[in-house]
C-alpha cells in the first residue's frame, strides 16, 4: 500500500459527485446487478473510482477509493473492480478525460450485440449529435466502436486501444456488455452517455420490423 499523495478535500468532493452520479444510473436502470463503475481525476497520477461489486444505488463514502494510472489501489486495502484498467488506459491515454462512465442499460447491451459483426455502430443525421464536445452539426459522422467482450482486460485493452486515435470518438460499446464514454469532467461525460443511450435507442427503433 503506497501512502496517499492526492489531495484529500479534492478525493471528498470527487466522491460526493460519484456517489451522486451512481444513485441516479441507477435509478435509470443503467446499472443492474451492481454492472457499470464510474471514475473521476483527481490528479495526474490519480484518479476516483468506484468498488467492484456493489449497489450503485446504495452507494456511500466506503465505496470510492483512490487509483493510480496503473488503476493500482492507493492508500486502501479495497480492491477496485477489474474493470479499472479500462478507465485508466482512458485517463493515461488523454490528458483532457477527467471523467469516465460505464453502464449497462438495455438499448446498450443490445446494441452492442447487434453491431458486434460491423464493429461499429455509425450515428449521423441526428441533431442530438450536437451534445457532443465539438460536433456543431447534425451531418457529421460520429462512430462508437464496437469491440468483442472479454473476461482478460489486457485483451480487451489491446482491442482498444487503436479505435481510440479514431476521429471524434466518445465512447465504445463492448459486444453483449455495455458502454463506456468519458468527458473533461462529470457534467460533460454525463452529456456523452445521455445522448449516446439516446441516440442508440433511435437506431435500434430504426432496424424494429414495420407492423
Ligand atoms: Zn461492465
Amino acid at each position: 500500500m503506497t501512502p496517499a499523495a492526492y489531495d484529500p478535500q479534492g478525493f471528498a468532493d470527487r466522491r460526493r459527485q460519484l456517489i451522486a452520479v451512481s444513485w441516479e444510473l441507477a435509478g435509470m436502470g443503467w446499472t443492474p446487478a451492481t454492472s457499470g463503475n464510474f471514475s473521476l481525476r483527481l490528479d495526474d497520477r490519480h484518479i476516483a473510482i468506484t468498488v467492484s461489486g456493489r449497489d450503485k444505488s446504495h452507494l456511500c463514502d466506503e465505496d470510492i477509493i483512490v487509483v493510480d494510472l496503473e488503476g493500482r489501489p492507493v492508500a486502501t486495502a479495497l480492491c477496485p473492480s477489474a474493470e479499472t484498467a479500462l478507465h485508466a488506459q482512458l485517463y493515461r491515454r488523454f490528458a483532457g478525460v477527467g471523467c469516465v462512465l460505464h453502464t449497462h442499460s438495455v438499448a446498450q447491451t443490445v446494441a452492442a450485440r447487434l453491431w458486434a459483426p460491423a464493429r461499429r455502430l455509425r450515428l449521423q443525421g441526428y441533431e442530438l449529435q450536437k451534445a457532443f464536445a465539438g460536433v456543431t452539426a447534425h451531418h457529421t459522422v460520429v462512430d462508437v466502436p464496437v469491440v468483442p467482450n472479454d473476461q482478460d482486460m489486457r485483451v480487451l485493452a489491446g482491442e482498444l486501444s487503436p479505435l481510440l486515435d479514431g476521429e471524434r470518438i466518445f465512447g465504445y460499446l463492448i459486444a453483449g456488455h455495455g458502454l463506456y464514454t468519458w468527458g473533461r469532467d462529470l457534467s460533460e461525460a454525463r452529456r456523452h452517455l445521455e445522448a449516446l443511450d439516446f441516440l442508440i435507442r433511435c437506431e435500434l427503433e430504426l432496424r424494429r420490423p414495420s407492423p
